[in-house]
């Protein structure tokens, strides 16, 4: 597997592919949150051995976190020209180094706007964008209903106590365990769940 910039565990990798693989044949699967591609070539991986598709969502300017000065700023993802992040550009080295993969459709968007006119129902919806409490419930809410019956909820950056991460993704796990959704599976801070 190839070696890529990202913020996903090789066990969450591994647990996300699998659970994928459990509900492919409801659809494919859609993330919030490419970044460099990561947890997309991951489950594009998988999903190329069963003929699906990977949808993969970014406005690609960076999470709060992600930006000049903050903790998870990364210089290689500063675009001097844009003067910005722009994650465009390692994504895009990532697709190329493996050429098998075909499966991928990066959308290069917000995931608010995208929402707004998306009607492919999903298999499997990941969540892993922003972690502004506004922004995961946007996340949510935007995109819930597209999750075909039985199919998968996944969130990553999931954190029972405050002292290890922010609270926001937890909390919107909470409103989907209020909506009905059940925990079907969890690894680190990936959580899977089902309804
Ligand atoms: N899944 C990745 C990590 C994603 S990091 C991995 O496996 O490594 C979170 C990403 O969400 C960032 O790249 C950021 O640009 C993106 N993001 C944040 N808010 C967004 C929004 N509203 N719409 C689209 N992308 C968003
Ligand atoms: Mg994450």
């Amino acid at each position: 597997m190839l070696d890529v910039k990202g913020f996903l565990s090789d066990k969450e990798a591994k647990k996300l592919q699998e659970l994928f693989l459990n509900v492919h044949h409801l659809g494919a699967v859609l993330e919030i949150g490419t970044y460099c591609g990561k947890s997309t070539l991951n489950f594009a991986h998988v999903a190329k051995e069963i003929n699906g598709l990977v949808y993969t969502v970014d406005h690609h300017i960076g999470s709060e976190e992600h930006q000049l000065g903050e903790e998870y700023f990364d210089q290689e993802n500063f675009d001097e020209a844009l003067n910005r992040v722009n994650t465009v550009p390692l994504l895009q080295k990532n697709l190329e180094e493996v050429k098998e993969i075909t499966n991928i459709i990066p959308i290069i968007g917000d995931a608010n706007t995208i929402s707004q006119s998306w009607q492919t129902r999903l298999g499997m919806l990941f969540i892993d964008g922003s972690h502004s409490f506004e922004s995961a419930n946007n996340d949510y809410e935007n995109w819930k209903h597209l999750i075909e019956k039985h199919g998968a909820l996944a969130f990553h950056d999931i954190y029972e106590d405050p002292s290890k991460g922010g609270q926001a993704p937890y909390k919107v796990l909470q409103k989907a365990i209020d909506d009905g959704f059940k925990i079907f599976d969890r690894v680190d801070t990936a959580v899977c769940l089902t309804y």
